[in-house]
């Protein structure tokens, strides 16, 4: 997609810190990053969310988001995948963050607002969400 900025990135029109590429895959150090080794890996095949992108073209994602979190020697870190502007996601090309959690400080800050838990709304949205598996 011509405007993309990911894909001007994966063009080689915009200048990265390549990672790794490969034929469905393109990985680069994040430009703005919450802890040092921030990185992000993206499908070739530009889609906004998730469900836009072809599962093979996604298969190769995670094995290359392990080799990054080994290679910037992460020991705590998040994998996060941001869909949508009340998900926090900027930039309408999917990626996956690989963000090292080397101290409280640096890396994601998360806030985990876990609500009570009703058995029985539960167990019927639970079963709601089965049948559509
Ligand atoms: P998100 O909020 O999940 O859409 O995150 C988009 C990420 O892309 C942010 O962490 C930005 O710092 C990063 N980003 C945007 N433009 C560039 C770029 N040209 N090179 C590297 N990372 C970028
Ligand atoms: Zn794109």
């Amino acid at each position: 997609m011509a405007a993309c900025i990911f894909c001007k990135i994966i063009k080689g029109d915009i200048p990265s810190f390549k990672l790794f590429e490969s034929e469905r895959v393109f990985a680069f150090l994040d430009i703005q990053p919450l802890a040092q080794g921030h990185a992000l890996v993206i499908p070739k095949y530009h889609g906004a969310k998730l469900l836009d992108i072809p599962d093979e073209q996604l298969a190769e994602v995670m094995p290359v988001a392990k080799r990054i979190a080994k290679a910037v020697g992460a020991e705590n870190y998040n994998i996060l995948q941001n869909n949508g502007r009340l998900a926090h996601q900027i930039v309408d090309h999917v990626h996956f963050h690989v963000i090292p959690k080397p101290n409280e400080k640096d890396g994601l800050g998360i806030g985990w607002p876990a609500q009570e838990t009703d058995m029985e709304k539960l167990k019927e949205y639970f079963k709601e969400v089965k049948a559509k598996m």
